[in-house]
C-alpha cells in the first residue's frame, strides 16, 4: 500500500460512500453557504439517521478564508450520524493546495478548464498532494456545461461528454471519486427536462468501466424526482449534489417574510435553518439514505 493509499484508510468521505455504493442508496451532498445551511444538513441527517456530505464552494474560503471551513468540520465532528466535509469545484492550482491544509475530508480537483493532458497532469498532481494529507479527491472527465453559484460561470467551454477511455484515464491519476459528464447540468434542463438530456446508456458504460476503482458523482440535479434520483443510484451513483433546490424554497420564505415587516434576524436565522432541514430530509428520503446511518 502506498503511503498516500495508507492515509486515506480513515478518510470519511470514502467510508460514507463505500457504504451507500453497497447498500444502494445516495449521498445526499448538501452545498452549503451558510452557518444556517450548516446546521440545517447537520440536523436533517441526525433526524434521519442518514450520513450527509456537507459541500463548500472555493468561494467560502475566497470570502471567509479558513473559519466556515472550520465551523464545518466541527460540526462533522460533532454530529451523531456520518458528516463529511468536501471541496466542491476548486478550480485553481493553489487553492486545492491551500484546502489541503484546512480540515475537508474531500476535494474536487476541477481542472477541467485545461485541454486533456494538462488537466491530466494536474489532477494527478493534486490528488498524490491531497492523499499525502489524508484527503480523498474528486475529478469531473468531460465537462458537465453551466456555471453554478459562487463559481466561475463556466457556460462558455462547450460541454464535452464523457466516455469510458476518458474515465479510465482519470481513474488513472488515483482520483477517488469520478463525475461523469452524461447530459447533466449545472443549472436549468429548460422545457425538455432532466430526461430530455441524461444518456443513461453512456453513464452505464462509464460505470462498467470504472466499477470499484472510484465512486460515481452526480452533478446538476435540479428538478430531479426521487424516480430520476433512484434511476441515478441503479447506474451506481453514491454521490448527490444539491444545491438550487434548497434555494429557491428559503428565497420564497425571505421574500414572504419581507412583505410581512419586520422580524428578528435570530427568528429569521432559525426558520431559515428549519426550510433548509425540511427540504434536506426530503431529499434524503428521495435518495434512499435515511435510516442508513
Ligand atoms: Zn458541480
Amino acid at each position: 500500500m502506498s503511503s498516500g493509499a495508507e492515509k486515506l484508510k480513515n478518510n470519511k468521505s470514502i467510508a460514507i460512500l463505500d457504504a451507500a455504493e453497497r447498500g444502494g442508496y445516495g449521498i445526499v451532498s448538501v452545498v452549503c453557504y451558510n452557518l444556517e445551511e450548516i446546521i440545517a444538513t447537520a440536523r436533517a441527517a441526525e433526524a434521519k439517521n442518514s450520513p450527509a456530505m456537507i459541500l463548500l464552494f472555493p468561494w467560502a474560503l475566497t470570502q471567509f478564508k479558513s473559519h466556515l471551513v472550520n465551523l464545518a468540520a466541527d460540526v462533522c465532528a460533532s454530529a451523531n450520524v456520518p458528516l463529511s466535509l468536501h471541496l466542491d469545484h476548486c478550480l485553481e492550482y493553489d487553492l486545492v493546495k491551500y484546502a489541503a491544509s484546512l480540515p475537508f475530508d474531500s476535494i474536487m480537483v476541477d481542472m477541467s478548464h485545461y485541454e486533456k493532458d494538462e488537466n491530466l497532469r494536474l489532477t494527478k498532481e493534486l490528488t498524490d498532494y491531497c492523499h499525502e494529507r489524508g484527503i480523498a479527491t474528486e475529478a469531473e472527465p468531460g465537462r458537465i456545461e453551466g456555471g453554478e453559484d459562487g463559481l466561475k460561470d463556466t457556460a462558455d467551454l462547450e460541454g464535452v461528454l464523457t466516455t469510458p477511455e476518458q474515465a479510465l484515464e482519470f481513474v488513472a491519476t488515483g482520483i477517488d471519486f469520478l463525475a461523469p459528464a452524461f447530459g447533466n447540468i449545472h443549472g436549468e434542463y429548460g422545457a425538455k427536462g432532466p430526461r430530455g438530456w441524461l444518456e443513461f446508456d453512456r453513464l452505464e458504460k462509464v460505470r462498467k468501466a470504472v466499477e470499484g476503482k472510484v465512486k460515481i458523482v452526480l452533478h446538476g440535479t435540479n428538478a430531479f424526482d426521487q424516480a430520476l434520483f433512484q434511476q441515478c443510484v441503479g447506474h451506481g451513483v453514491s454521490k448527490i449534489n444539491v444545491n438550487k433546490q434548497l434555494i429557491d424554497p428559503w428565497k420564497k420564505m425571505m421574500n414572504e417574510r419581507h412583505q410581512t415587516g419586520f422580524l428578528p434576524i435570530t427568528k429569521l436565522m432559525e426558520d431559515s435553518i428549519d426550510i433548509f432541514q425540511k427540504e434536506v430530509e426530503r431529499l434524503m428520503d428521495e435518495c434512499g439514505s435515511s435510516g442508513k446511518a
